[in-house]
């Protein structure tokens, strides 16, 4: 079988290292879509296959110095070849030699795929959903624009465009973060409910038809833990500056339920210096008058209305039950209310939606005008039922899930909004990337503070990871909830003993 074809077997020989994990990282840009299997043999002698060599060792003349050998071979012939030495300074610490090696490892892997297959990835070797953050460092070691747009091109072999973009992101992003004290947290509830689960989504969503009868216990639990964390967050003199509702669809729940929960939260929360409040309405059929005026009488001072798709074939094929003409009536409804920062998430790539298609979902979000755009790039999800009926879909191409994204990008700053925050995901078409646009003094302080990770995310609900940073050590420590809604609801005094016993003691 020939690289590049569907079923390849690539066969790996490493030494001197087990990088494993960022040696298959790299292999997936190239061959993320296809049948790869990878087997770390020999491939024996009756059949050379594809075979890649990657081996590091300490120089032998030079202390610090390491030598790193790439060579791939096809049928028995060779196709890349390449020695190079890089040094690594004595000061580092462990973690950080290992760090470089990885990443030196991963380049040259990155230089030989690029070579043999003769394609370039839109963000290089960057594999992390968090690139701002390579940016966000260099800046903070005095590099100046040029240096980090060459540190991005030249060394990571990000292409032009997306280093440009990445820089004028990272200083939107350093703008809003300066403002953020140490004493500051945000907020993160989860309500894992929706009306249907569509086609793309991984998340823990379960259907709110299906759970009805659990919905109230999930309510009393989720107010124990509010109430337990707001006790957290007197004791440590914490002040939350944002707070995030999503899910799931936090309005899929019953408009009682979602008015006690509201109440709750105010009472039991500071939000004396709260900056921003979300909550993600995410489906239209989720949402009614009643339910949005009660939203509008809480402290919620954003909300997100996420059509993904202005098509109704397209939205019908994600397996949502509504159509794009609900969407705009949601929308005018939400006005109507008083909301004036209001988000639309659409995705690129999806199952029957092309270019022209896609240019028609961004003319008819664009006439509603919202305060904020996120275009994400379709991302093939493990736990989705994408991946499990991918056969019975037909996926656009990498080319022109790319010239989708560019058209977006243009549209969207053309109508006044500005990108202000970016993540990638693994197994997105086209090797990708998700960006959030917003008008002007619309940029959503939560989303940046979750990519960024310099701030402490205090997270509810089943199923949420709370993540907290140590800034003056560079740590994130996480603590997790149970997925499972019964359980969590079981175990709702040992979700908040958790947090309390690390929060309070550290
Ligand atoms: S609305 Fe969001 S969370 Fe719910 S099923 Fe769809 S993608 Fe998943």
């Amino acid at each position: 079988m020939k690289a590049g074809e569907s079923g390849m077997k690539i066969y790996i020989r490493l030494e001197g290292h087990d990088f494993k994990y960022e040696i298959e990282d790299v292999i997936r840009l190239f061959y993320g879509n296809e049948e790869t299997s990878i087997e770390y043999q020999d491939p024996g002698e009756d059949n050379p296959g594809f075979v890649l060599y990657s081996g590091l060792e300490s120089s032998l003349e030079n202390d610090g110095q390491f030598v790193l050998k790439t060579m791939l071979e096809e049928g028995g012939s060779v196709k890349f070849t390449e020695n190079e030495t890089f040094s690594i300074h004595s000061a580092d610490d462990e973690y950080e030699v290992k760090k470089i090696k990885k990443r030196e490892v991963k380049r040259q892997l990155y230089k030989a795929l690029s070579q043999y297959t003769a394609r370039k990835m839109p963000w290089g070797v960057l594999t992390g959903i968090r690139p701002a953050k390579i940016v966000h460092e260099l800046m903070e070691k005095g590099f100046n624009r040029e240096q980090i747009y060459s540190r991005l091109t030249d060394y990571y072999y990000v292409s032009g465009k997306k280093a440009e973009l990445l820089y004028n992101i990272a200083q939107k992003e350093k703008h809003i973060l300066d403002g953020t004290g140490p004493d500051k947290v945000s907020i993160y509830i989860g309500i894992p409910f929706c009306p249907t689960r569509c086609l793309y989504c991984s998340f823990t969503s379960n259907s709110v038809k299906k759970y009805a009868p659990f919905i109230k216990n999930y309510i009393e639990a989720l107010k124990k833990e509010i109430f337990g964390v707001g006790e957290i967050l007197n004791a440590k003199g914490f002040k939350i500056q944002s707070i995030y509702m999503g899910g799931g669809t936090p309005t899929a729940i019953d408009a009682p339920y979602l008015e006690e929960l509201l109440s709750f939260i105010e009472e039991s929360f500071d939000m004396g210096q709260m900056k921003e409040y979300t909550l993600e309405a995410g489906r239209p059929d989720s949402i009614n008058r009643e339910k949005l005026e009660i939203i509008k009488k809480s402290k919620v001072n954003r909300i997100s209305i996420n059509p993904q798709s202005m098509n109704n074939e397209v939205l019908r094929n994600i397996g949502r039950l509504h159509t794009a003409e609900d969407i705009v009536e949601a929308f005018k409804l939400a006005r109507d209310i008083g909301f004036d920062n209001i988000n639309m998430d659409i995705i690129a790539g999806l199952p029957g939606e092309k270019l022209e298609g896609f240019k028609y979902t961004l003319e008819k979000i664009g006439e509603l005008a919202p305060e904020s755009i996120t275009v994400h790039t379709m991302a093939i999800k493990r736990a989705s039922r994408l991946n499990e009926e991918k056969d019975s879909y037909s996926l656009i191409s990498e080319n022109e899930v790319a010239k989708i994204v560019d058209n977006a990008y243009d549209f969207i700053t053309k109508i006044g909004l500005e990108p202000y925050y970016l993540y990638r995901q693994k197994n997105m078409l086209g090797n990708l990337e998700n960006i959030g646009y917003s008008k002007p003094g619309y940029e959503c302080m939560y989303n940046i503070q979750i990519m960024e990770e310099k701030q402490t995310i205090i997270a509810l609900g089943a199923g949420a990871v709370t993540k907290v940073v140590f800034p003056e050590n560079n740590r994130i420590e996480r603590i997790f909830n149970v997925k499972n809604v019964e359980e969590y609801v079981d175990r709702i005094e040992e979700m908040i003993d958790r947090k309390r016993s690390f929060i309070i003691n550290c």
